[in-house]
């Protein structure tokens, strides 16, 4: 079994900084542990600009972003990705899953600093097909970005908040037909910079007071029932793609054996999207590296 002071699950925004702020408070056994190939959790796949100007003063994409927090990094932190961990139990003891099989580990102060999950689809009530097309937007974010994939052309977009309103000048900008954006709210949602130069600029349709309630097409989507909440009106909009994006949920599940009688142990702490939904990477940032002076704190204490 290794063992470390300091384990940190998640290498997105939240976990480098917490990371960091450990190490600039004289923690030297960290380790990060990460299920995917690169760090920086949802960053690399964010090629918008709306990053960083609160902490840096400009505006950045993601990957700018992230190898501006990359530069702070110590070099005695011990990065694990493509690490997954599972199995963490109450006598400070995790699991983590790569290539070479399970290893258990041992840690004195846990972060959980795993982002968050995206809201399903089907977790609406909806009626009819289950067809191929209908995507989260996170996970369209990553195809598309990260994987040059086209995954179609006539698009309807459900959720105004800014990861909807991020995908819908995606779509627009490579020269796809984003058909509409649905919102439930009377107002579309997302930071009004983002409505602007995404939605506006791009004059893409916003039916709000709206929803989707039906879908068709099998096995591929070929339209959308969208059913005016204000008048009960349902009307149908072609498309071959519909990308859902309703909402955020923090990670937390990882940690759900090692609470006792509804309180958590001491050495746990939770960052970034993991502990609520953060808007702005600048303040998952902030909260990470005061996350990571806590637990040095707590480290020092419990000798
Ligand atoms: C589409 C989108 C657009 C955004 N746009 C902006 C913007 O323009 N400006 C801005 O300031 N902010 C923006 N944000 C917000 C900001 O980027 C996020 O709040 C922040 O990056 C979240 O960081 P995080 O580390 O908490 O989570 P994530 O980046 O999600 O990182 C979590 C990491 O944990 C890992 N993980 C999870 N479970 C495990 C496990 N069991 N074992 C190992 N690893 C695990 C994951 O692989 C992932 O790498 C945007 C967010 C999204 C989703």
């Amino acid at each position: 079994m290794i063992s470390t002071e300091l384990l940190i699950v998640g290498a997105g925004a939240a976990g480098l900084s917490c990371a960091i702020g450990a190490a600039r408070e004289g923690i030297s056994e960290i380790v990060i542990a990460d299920a995917l190939t690169c760090p920086g959790g949802i960053l690399p796949q964010c090629l918008h600009r709306g990053f960083g100007l609160s902490m840096y003063g400009r505006e950045m994409t993601g990957p700018e972003f992230l190898a501006e927090l990359l530069k702070d990094m110590p070099s005695h932190i011990d990065l694990q990705m493509e690490t997954m961990v599972n199995g963490i139990s109450r006598d400070r003891t995790a699991v983590l899953y790569s290539k070479n099989g399970p290893e258990k580990i041992s840690f004195r102060y846990l972060i959980i600093a795993a982002g968050c999950r995206e809201k399903s689809f089907y977790s609406i009530p909806v009626a009819g097909t289950r067809p191929a097309g209908v995507l989260s937007a996170g996970l369209a974010q990553q195809l598309v970005n990260l994987k040059n994939a086209d995954i179609g052309e006539r698009i309807v977009i459900l959720g105004s908040g800014d990861i909807g309103l991020v995908m819908a000048g995606r779509f627009a900008e490579l020269g796809k037909t984003p058909v509409a954006v649905i919102e439930q709210k009377e107002k579309m949602g997302g930071l009004a910079r983002n409505q602007h130069r995404y939605i506006e600029a791009n004059h893409i349709p916003v039916i709000t007071k709206a929803t989707v309630d039906e879908v068709h097409g099998y096995p591929h989507l070929t339209g959308v029932t969208v059913k005016h909440l204000d008048d009960g009106r349902r009307e149908f909009i072609p498309c071959d793609t519909l990308i859902t994006a309703l909402g955020l949920i923090p990670e937390k599940t990882l940690a759900a054996g090692l609470y006792e009688n509804g309180c958590a142990p001491d050495w746990l702490a939770y960052s970034g999207n993991s502990d609520f939904v953060h808007e702005i990477v600048d303040g998952v940032v902030r909260d990470g590296l005061k996350a990571g002076k806590e637990a040095a704190e707590y480290l020092r204490k419990d000798v």
